[in-house]
């Protein structure tokens, strides 16, 4: 029955990491005695948009540890199921992450993290909803439109960005969103947009608000925030929630895909929250009870550790103040990262002689923000990357920073070069 299954196509991340993996395993075989075994032939990975801190390693933020701790050492920890829309005391938490002190009016369930978000969210305005199309930008992460295709939304693209320039198509962006159907939703990234790390300007946001301010009552659009990175664009939490709370004040149908994953570094504990803008109480007890048959059914209820450490972190004080500064040391050492990079691509360039590079500008390595860089490299220039010197990077030319550090910066630097001179 199973055997005429047909092979799926790898993950366009994750299928790169196999084979990073495979090729580091490789080169760990080889005997010391081979040249090629030597520290600067050693496969590099700035593929995934996990954070690491100067040694390649993972990092457990200090504060998170810290909670670990205590929570080890409290009797009163338990493992029981938590409730199908999540840690009751986590809610209230993450909703004044993203919205600040004045209380909204939104149904908020916690779940499997910003992935979770997004397809619970996509599914509820599939199922709930009468919209049957999802627009986001070109490019963006690969997985918003296989999550829309498998919660049964059809998926289509707006102008974001033009790879020449290094900038935002701003008016393209603007006049296709004009254009749109009513009841499209469109997907916008809160903050530090992935992969090209170019976010709108305030006064930009404020007229795509106009925008669906001024559609709402005739043709309205949905905006869906997948907010994966709070605190990574400006290093700010409450700065980088500006978009979002912007178009909250404005008393648009906002939905926001909250990830934790990034900014308390919780990847693997899948905690995250969907919250869905309401107009009143009674509005977010329907929402809410849609959203706890569609949980039931798919995972019955979501994991409690990560919530745990993220409802401790974000209540005291002390705790919050401490993972405030936990941030601010990624988003520092991402950002003498980014400098390095283009000290060094301005260097090779320059020692390289060849004419075809001389006028290459990499401002834009500086002034994207996140964890990534839209490096500019081609396709073919990344396949070259990966096959010549072992630096694993997705296809579209993005890197991620966080996989940069003082003792492959430079080589990083000097592969991209020749891989563009090649
Ligand atoms: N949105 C974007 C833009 C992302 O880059 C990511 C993670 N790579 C996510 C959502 C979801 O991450 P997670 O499911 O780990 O929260």
């Amino acid at each position: 029955v199973f055997d005429k299954v047909e092979q799926g196509p790898p993950d366009a991340v994750f299928g790169i990491v196999d084979r990073f993996n495979k090729a580091t395993a490789e080169w760990k075989a080889l005997p010391t005695s081979d040249p090629k075994a030597a520290d600067e032939f050693k496969p590099i990975n700035i593929i995934v948009g996990a954070y690491r801190d100067e040694n390649g390693k993972p990092w457990v933020l200090p504060t998170v540890r810290q909670i670990e701790k205590e929570m080890a050492e409290d009797p009163a920890l338990e493992h029981e199921y938590l409730p199908i829309t999540g840690l009751k005391t986590f809610i209230p938490a993450a909703q004044k992450l993203m919205f600040g002190e004045e209380k909204p009016t939104f149904a908020s369930v916690q779940v499997l993290s910003g992935t979770g978000a997004i397809y619970t969210g996509f599914s509820f305005l599939k199922n709930h909803v009468n919209c049957t199309k999802v627009i986001g930008p070109t490019p963006t992460w690969p997985n918003h439109p296989s999550c829309a295709k498998t919660a049964g939304l059809e998926y289509g693209s707006y102008p974001y960005y033009d790879n020449a320039k290094n900038s935002i198509v701003w008016d393209q962006l603007i006049e296709s969103l004009e254009k749109a159907e009513a009841n499209t939703v469109v997907l916008l990234h809160a903050c530090a947009h992935n992969p090209t790390g170019m976010d709108p300007t305030n006064a930009q946001w404020e007229q795509l608000a106009d925008l669906f301010t001024k559609r709402a009552t005739t043709s309205p659009l949905i905006p869906f925030f997948d907010c994966a990175y709070q605190g990574y664009a400006s290093g700010d939490v409450e700065k980088d929630a500006f978009a979002v709370r912007l178009f909250t004040s404005r008393g648009l149908p906002v939905i926001v895909a909250h990830s934790f994953s990034k900014s308390m570094g919780l990847y693997g504990e899948r905690c995250g929250c969907l919250h869905i803008a309401c107009s009143s109480a009674d509005a977010v007890k329907r929402v809410t009870s849609q959203l706890s048959i569609f949980i039931r059914a798919t995972y019955s209820n979501p994991p409690g550790h990560g919530a745990k450490i993220a409802t401790k972190l974000l209540s005291e004080p002390a705790k919050y103040d401490s993972w405030l500064k936990d941030l601010n040391v990624m988003t520092a050492r991402l950002h003498a990262m980014r400098t390095k990079l283009r000290e060094g691509l301005e260097k090779a360039q320059k020692e390289s002689g060849a004419a075809s590079v001389q006028n290459r500008d990499w401002t834009h390595i500086t002034t994207q923000t996140g964890m990534f860089s839209f490096t500019g490299l081609t396709k073919d220039e990344c396949a070259y990357m990966e096959k010549e010197h072992k630096v694993f990077l997705t296809p579209n030319g993005r890197i991620s920073i966080a996989g940069l550090n003082d003792s492959n910066v430079e080589r990083v630097a000097k592969c991209m070069i020749d891989s563009i001179i090649k």
